[in-house]
């Protein structure tokens, strides 16, 4: 079997966002872990989407990486190939978006590519070129001041015209409005007039149905995980995949349940409260931890007899001045560090003796987590809620419910609600 759609994106939540859209819409999914083994095999999949880590890092490095995502995909027999990035085209006037998109384009022998990171549901817009977050243009939304991409243009045509030697031009507001032929014909004009990339500007998710029409032909889509989610639509018209009404569907996994916390948002902070109203809680702390291993193994000893019961919950998670205590004697980066490896560890030996359904709350953590599991691919399943779905993988040959959820996502009786779903 041959998938349809190989994306590669540029990081690991970016990944599951997308995986997780291309689910709702109707595309069975795998999402790997950096670039697959030669004989990974993706089953009855639909679409694969190949996590880099490759939005902040030097220029050759994510474009070695994405080349060998490309070519995986590639060999996987994939009909069209995406490129995501941020919504808010995080990157630098040393890329990554252009160099990487240039060697993708190249790689695949084609010279056009449309870019577009618009997601109106979620409040990205694009207008004559210029990107809004909500109400506010990107260089007045606060991205301004990002740690790593700091974004002082919103003015897409300029901003990726820094990072690439190709012309770049608009696909605009008022042909989109004419529909799929108009589209299709300024993209042509495009073409000719020697453009290599096209900002589509979206003010409403119609139009991005309006461009997933108008580039069903394209080898190369770059965008956010707005247009993805318009893609599946347009190979179901083009034959190229079955309606599919439960492309979410899992095996059935039972056994005990888990959740490892080391997030310490708003939102799990009060998910935490909420859960620990009616089920076992086990909490770490970095000062104890840098003493050694004692606590760690205390919290697995706490959990072993406890398995199979109702979930647990093992959680370093604190309020910010907690946090501040600890980050102020043992440095940011060390009690990061603790935190994370002793939540890894817990989740490693707790998995070996027989938990099936993990959650983990946490970006970082979940790196962290799924590491120490040796996870390599996780199939897509059912969202839990917006951005956070169920996935199944395999640990030590054993399959596993697996829910990764960032920091500020999930409702407040996520915890409960999500191994009731199951
Ligand atoms: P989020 O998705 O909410 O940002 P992350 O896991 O990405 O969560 O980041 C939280 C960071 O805070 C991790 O590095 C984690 O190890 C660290 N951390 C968790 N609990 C504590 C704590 N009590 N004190 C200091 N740092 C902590």
């Amino acid at each position: 079997m041959s998938i349809v759609l190989g994306a590669i994106a540029d990081d690991f939540t970016g990944a599951t966002d997308l995986a997780n859209n291309l689910v709702r819409a109707g595309m069975r999914t795998i999402q790997t872990i950096g670039v697959p083994d030669h004989d990974f095999d993706p089953g009855d999949a639909d679409a694969v989407v190949v996590a880099l880590k490759s939005r902040s890092c030097p220029v050759a490095e994510a474009v070695a990486d994405s080349k060998a995502a490309l070519e995986w995909l590639r060999a996987a027999g994939a009909r069209q190939f995406f490129f995501k990035y941020c919504s808010t085209f995080d990157s630098t006037d040393q890329g990554n978006i252009g160099p990487v998109a240039d060697a993708l384009l190249e790689s695949l022998e084609d010279d056009f590519a449309v870019v577009c990171p618009s997601f109106p549901t979620n409040k990205r817009t694009v207008y004559q070129g210029y990107l809004f977050a909500g109400d506010r243009l990107l260089n007045e939304s606060g991205m301004e001041n990002h740690p790593l991409n700091p974004m002082t243009d919103a003015d897409l045509v300029r901003v990726l015209g820094r990072q690439t030697d190709g012309k770049v031009g608009l696909l605009d507001f008022v042909t989109l409005q004419q529909g799929r032929h108009a589209a299709i014909e300024r993209i042509t004009q495009l073409r000719n007039a020697g453009c290599r990339y096209a900002i589509c500007d979206t003010l409403e998710d119609s139009q991005l149905e309006v461009i997933a029409a108008a580039i069903s032909e394209h080898k190369l889509v770059t965008g956010g995980s707005g247009i993805a989610q318009a893609l599946p639509a347009e190979y179901r018209r083009l034959g190229w995949l079955q309606a599919n009404k439960d492309a979410g569907k899992l095996s059935q996994i039972s056994g005990p349940e888990l959740v490892v916390s080391g997030s310490c948002s708003q939102a799990t902070l009060g998910q935490i409260a909420h859960f620990k109203e009616n089920h076992h809680a086990f909490a770490l702390d970095p000062l104890t931890l840098a003493g050694g291993d004692g606590q760690v193994d205390e919290a697995i000893e706490w959990a072993l007899p406890k398995l199979g019961g109702k979930p647990l919950l093992v959680y370093a998670s604190a309020p910010p001045e907690r946090v501040r205590q600890a980050q102020q004697q043992l440095g940011i980066e060390q009690a990061g560090q603790l935190v994370e490896q002793a939540l890894a560890r817990v989740a490693r030996e707790l998995v070996s003796a027989g938990v099936r359904r993990l959650i983990v709350a946490g970006g970082e953590t979940s790196g962290a987590v799924v590491s120490a599991l040796a996870v390599r691919s996780l199939r897509i399943g059912h969202q839990i809620d917006p951005g956070v779905p169920w996935t199944e993988t395999t640990v030590n040959g054993k399959n596993i419910a697996l829910a990764l959820k960032s920091g500020n996502f999930g409702g407040v009786d996520f915890f409960s609600r999500a191994f009731e779903v199951l």
